[in-house]
């Protein structure tokens, strides 16, 4: 009676995994679709804790341990996750990833150990190099042992990774790369995989010493695997190491022969490839590109210090931005990181409503990777409550500009670089852009002259249609609503 609860609590918590999933592909139904699976996951978790029994029928019983374990994680993640501003959102995504990879090489680990004490002992006390350590001859089947391999792996690299992903994004972690890196790389990746098929094809008595080296070189080529790639690449990199962490979760579902652990796992890492495929081609480059290339790294060398300004650029004030706008009929609004800086959404929604009760049509022009994650100009804008009809992905967008009479950019600045189609040599060439200069006027909201995250100039500022309108967003966007309100 108990296994059929719970298996219809792992029933429901794949199911609801499945759907929350769908409805996390639409800003309207994101919020609810992530609540949903949250309980699916809780009902699998409390079912576990208190329905499941071994085969002998033993149940959980170091509960203290258990629910000792979940507050502290439930008090730090409830409070990391009030506590981070949007800005801050790939670094903690990292961490929370990593931890995931963490869980994943330890469940390796305790089952190794099981193993180790369960197995027939076929060469008891072989000492290895005089060292005292005792090796025991496995014998399980080579699948579950593949299984267990796998996990430790893939878990490992993804801890130490995003860990590191984590220190580079905070600043707490300099990027680091040696001539023939990537070479040191591709070695080490075979060697740990030539000691796990030794270790699964032949366990010899030294398993568990193998099970250790493998162990660390994985953590070290985690760790070796992000540190040479640059900073704009890094929610690439997340995303990618997200969808190992989901792999390795879903050999711990194939250990414990657990349906949601390996549905859930199996729907991470599904959707990490998928979103890193997607982030891949909406900056128009392939993964190894990403992964061996250096577009963030490289570009930011020549970095905002090192920027030049190149020819004259014109200023607009706000009395005549505010007077221009509210005479616009169409008016596109370009939000970026700088956006998300400044927390100016609410203030760009009340712009918004306050030039709609003037008659103005105003949309939003939503590039792919605007902000520092994907979905991040989505989730700004829905926080100030903005209505979902008026973003436009940016095909809908560059459609609509050659209409538009005014684009207000906040805040953006790479995604509407035009050198991502005309200079072969930028480093962007070939990203999509928002082709803003379609519109008869563009107006630019950003504090300097300074780059976007990519470190290049943007020409589109010293464009004849170009005005620069300097400031902090927020505080720009609330002195233009009071000018418009006193036209
Ligand atoms: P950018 O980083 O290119 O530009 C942001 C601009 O905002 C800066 O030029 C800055 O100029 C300005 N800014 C900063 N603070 C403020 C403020 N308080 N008020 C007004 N302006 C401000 O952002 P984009 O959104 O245009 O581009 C995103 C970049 O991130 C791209 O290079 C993209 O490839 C990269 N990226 C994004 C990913 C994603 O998933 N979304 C993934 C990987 C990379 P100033 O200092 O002069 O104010």
């Amino acid at each position: 009676m108990e296994l059929n609860i719970l298996t219809i609590c792992y029933l429901i918590g794949s199911v609801t995994f499945i759907l929350g999933l769908k409805m996390l592909s639409n800003p309207a139904t994101a919020r609810k679709g992530n609540l949903v699976a949250a309980a699916g996951m809780t009902i699998a978790i409390i079912g576990t804790i208190f329905l499941y029994t071994d085969e002998e029928g033993n149940k959980l019983h170091n509960y203290g341990w258990i629910f000792g374990g979940i507050a502290i994680g439930a008090i730090i993640g409830t409070l990391a996750a009030k506590k981070v501003k949007m800005t801050a959102m790939p670094e903690m995504v990292s961490m929370f990833n990593g931890m995931g990879g963490a869980c994943a090489a330890l469940i390796s680990v305790v089952e190794f150990n099981h193993l180790q004490h369960s197995t027939t002992i076929v060469e008891t006390f072989e000492g290895i190099s005089g060292s005292g350590y005792f090796a025991r001859q496995l014998s399980v089947s080579p699948s579950f042992l593949l299984i267990i391999v796998l996990g430790l792996i893939i878990g490992s690299v993804s801890f130490a990774g995003s860990m590191i992903a984590w220190g580079k994004l905070n600043g707490s972690v300099k990027d680091f790369s040696f001539k023939g890196q990537h070479i040191v790389n591709i070695l080490l990746l075979l060697v740990i995989l030539g000691l796990a098929t030794y270790l699964v094809g032949w366990m010899p008595s030294n398993s568990q010493l193998i099970f250790y080296v493998i162990f660390a070189l994985s953590l070290l080529y985690g760790v070796f695997f992000v540190f040479p790639i640059g900073g704009a690449d890094m929610p690439v990199v997340i995303s990618l190491l997200n969808s190992f962490t989901g792999v390795a979760a879903a050999c711990g579902g194939f250990l414990y022969d657990n349906k949601v652990m390996l549905t859930g796992g199996i729907l991470v890492g599904a959707a990490g490839t998928l979103l890193t495929i997607l982030m891949c081609k909406a900056m128009n480059r392939s993964l190894l590109n990403v992964l061996i290339g250096s577009f963030g790294g490289g570009a930011k060398a020549s970095g905002p210090a090192g920027a030049k300004q190149q020819g004259a650029y014109k200023e607009i004030s706000l009395s005549d931005t505010a007077v221009v706008m509210s005479y616009a009929n169409k008016v596109m609004i370009v939000p970026g990181y700088g956006l998300a800086v400044a927390q100016a959404q609410h203030a760009c929604h009340e712009l918004e409503k306050l030039l709609a009760e003037k008659g103005v049509e105003v949309k939003y022009a939503i590039h792919p990777v605007a902000g520092r994650m994907p979905g991040h100009m989505n989730v700004l804008l829905a926080e100030a409550d903005v209505s979902y009809e008026k973003l436009l992905e940016m095909e809908h967008a560059n459609e609509e500009f050659p209409t538009t009479d005014v684009v207000l950019i906040l805040g953006a600045n790479d995604v509407v670089n035009p050198a991502a189609k005309s200079d072969p040599s930028s480093p962007i060439y070939g990203m999509p852009i928002l082709d803003v200069e379609l519109a008869k006027t563009v107006i630019v909201n950003k504090r300097s002259m300074k780059p976007g995250y990519a470190g290049i100039e943007n020409d589109l500022f010293f464009r004849p249609k170009t005005s620069m309108l300097f400031g902090d967003a927020k505080k720009v966007l609330q002195d233009l609503i009071g000018e418009i309100k006193n036209l």
